[in-house]
């Protein structure tokens, strides 16, 4: 009997149809002889729903009872989804974060999952029982209720394979996979079969929404084999799992691509020690994240200084840098926020050369000019213009074929 942690988002839980289609596909798996702990979202819009309630009553909720309304959204679900299992005759029972003890810390809104007591889960599977949990809530010491940030029920899910040792989790999306890069900008775009945990780091902090980051980084350091599928249609998804022989053959598994994206300069700064710090400090302790950051080879004593921040931050980042650059005495501090950034993944980068020249050969035969460049292991990321993210995804898609079965 294999242990399955499966969970539902909230378009595949969004009406009461689909949550006894969900019942059903679960109950079909316990008949098969799976022992099935599932894990769901709030019905689709529901949390945004609560969100809004409580900014009509004031700007800013206090986080606790902020958590306290946002958890109820789960709730509904898995009461819901257990009476139409048991309605079709498969026993189940529904629990709360709280309930099976998700111990986070106390971090409302963005709470870390600390342990898991499993006992009751597995007490109730021993029973025959299918075991329906809220996902994106747990509990902290004093016993308040606590949420794990938007998309937080892959988390839950992942936390709860790993607690269990389940042989696998699979979350089911309105999407039948990870692909190659977004099909809604290149329509040629495949899914893939197979992608290693990293990978899928890379793909999901660049843009490829359908997993939260952090379930992916527990299931990597858990050894979770995760799998996302669809739950409107067959198939076997895309697993997420650990590299392999075979994955070492496919030099690039997918672009991804960020349109949230700004970047900043500062120009004709000294160039000494403590620069960077007394540029970036700022911008940091005001709690702005610096992504790519270049440092230019200095001319005449000065250098130049290019980082990138998220869109959202670029008025801020842009008021602060100039506070720095007449500090500094700097000559000039500029900034744009018709960027993107497009990168290329793929663990099979390591071992072969000539990625990164075929990536700037393409761009460049497509008359795309590229504003900054970094890389790292198993990417190669670059900046350009805003008009040009289509072009430039679908031209280095052609490139590295990865439209192609066999590419993989
Ligand atoms: N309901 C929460 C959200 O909308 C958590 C989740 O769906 O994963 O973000
Ligand atoms: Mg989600």
């Amino acid at each position: 009997m294999a242990l399955i942690v499966q969970k539902y988002g909230g378009t595949s839980v969004g009406t009461v149809e689909r949550i006894k289609a969900v019942a059903s596909k679960v109950a079909a798996a316990r008949e098969r002889g799976d022992g099935m702990v599932v894990v769901v979202s709030a019905m689709s819009g529901e949390t945004n729903r609560l969100v809004s309630l409580a900014k009509d009553i004031c700007k800013r909720p206090d986080p606790r009872e902020l958590d306290v309304l946002l958890s109820t959204g789960e709730q509904v679900t898995i009461a819901l989804l257990s009476m139409a299992l048991q309605e079709i005759g498969c026993p189940a029972r529904s629990y709360t974060g709280a309930q099976v003890h998700i111990l986070t810390d106390s971090a409302h809104s963005k709470a870390r999952i600390r342990d898991i007591d499993d006992a009751r889960v597995r007490a109730d599977l021993d029973a025959g029982r299918v075991v329906v949990i809220a996902g994106f809530q747990g509990v902290d010491e004093s016993g308040n209720i606590t949420t794990l940030g938007r998309g937080g029920s892959d988390t839950t899910a992942v936390a709860m394979a790993a607690a269990l040792k389940a042989d696998e989790c699979q979350i089911f999306t309105d999407v039948d996979g990870v692909y190659t890069t977004d099909p809604r900008v290149e329509p040629k775009a495949r899914k893939l079969d197979r992608i290693t945990f990293e990978e899928m780091l890379e793909m999901a902090s660049l843009g490829s929404k359908v997993l939260q980051i952090r379930s992916v980084e527990f299931a990597g350091k858990y050894n979770v084999p995760l799998r996302v599928l669809s739950s409107f249609e067959e198939g076997e998804g895309t697993l997420i799992t650990f590299e392999d022989e075979c994955m070492e053959e496919a030099k690039i598994s997918g672009i991804a691509f960020s349109r949230d994206e700004a970047k900043l300069t500062i120009r004709g700064v000294p160039d000494q020690p403590g620069v960077a710090y007394s540029i970036l400090g700022p911008i940091s302790g005001a709690n702005i994240e610096v992504d790519m950051i270049v440092q230019n080879i200095a001319e005449d004593n000065t250098t130049d200084f290019t980082f990138t921040v998220s869109r959202n931050d670029f008025p801020k980042a842009l008021e602060i840098l100039k506070e720095t650059a007449q500090v500094l005495g700097a000559r000039e501090a500029e900034g744009d926020d018709a960027i993107v950034k497009i990168s290329l993944v793929g663990v099979g980068m390591r071992s072969h050369a000539g990625i990164a020249s075929k990536m700037f050969e393409t761009l460049a035969k497509e008359g795309i000019n590229i504003r900054m460049i970094s890389t790292s292991e198993i990417k190669i990321s670059v900046v350009v213009d805003e008009k040009y993210l289509e072009l430039g995804v679908r031209s280095l898609h052609d490139a590295f074929d990865l439209a192609a079965e066999s590419s993989e």
